[in-house]
């Protein structure tokens, strides 16, 4: 829960930053500050988006998402070691999008690849069925926001995590469908 005593530096919740349908008007939820993480500036105009699952449990409420981002921060920063969480945002089925680093910070995602992309992860395993309408299209109104912030190209290239690196993310079942998207491209 967010009331649990914390490290020092650790972000009380990740951060419930939009709902569709008007992700890049909606303010912040919640303000996070996470005194750990050493800011790397991430350059705007980024050419990238990679596709992620976490492959962990399903979530569909904003309880039980925020759950399932606090243990992956958990794990992000005590096993891994890394500052923060890796990615830069997470989608749930309960069609919300969590901040992990941001807009404007380098994730730990894609190994030779984070710093010149955005990192979304679909919050579940994604193998053998896709994510619900709700966080496909959360995701479609994030990369959206991205273009129309600045953060992110507007000829940008989406990819899967296994077109930049041996692995199994973002699922079949994920992958079937973003490779029908925009500006998909499985050689990036
Ligand atoms: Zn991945």
């Amino acid at each position: 829960g967010q009331n649990r005593s914390l490290p020092l530096g650790r972000s009380l919740s990740a951060l419930v930053l939009l709902q569709t349908p008007e992700p890049c008007c909606k303010s912040p939820a919640w303000s996070s500050a996470t005194a750990a993480l050493v800011k790397s500036p991430q350059s705007f105009l980024l050419p990238y988006v990679i596709i992620h699952h976490t492959a962990g449990n399903r979530c569909t409420s904003q309880a039980s998402c925020s759950r399932q981002v606090r243990g992956i921060q958990n794990y992000h920063m005590d096993t891994q070691r890394w500052p923060d969480i890796g990615y830069n945002f997470l989608i749930g089925e309960d069609g919300r999008v969590y901040e992990g680093r941001g807009w404007s910070t380098v994730g730990a995602h894609a190994y030779n690849w984070s710093a010149k992309s955005l990192g979304f992860s679909f919050l579940g395993n994604f193998s053998s069925r896709a994510p619900n309408a709700a966080a496909l299209n959360a995701a479609k109104s994030l990369i959206q926001c991205a273009v129309s912030k600045g953060f992110l190209r507007r000829s940008y290239t989406l990819t899967g995590h296994r077109n930049v690196f041996p692995t199994s993310c973002p699922g079949n079942a994920l992958y079937r469908v973003i490779s029908k998207w925009p500006r998909f491209k499985g050689k990036p």
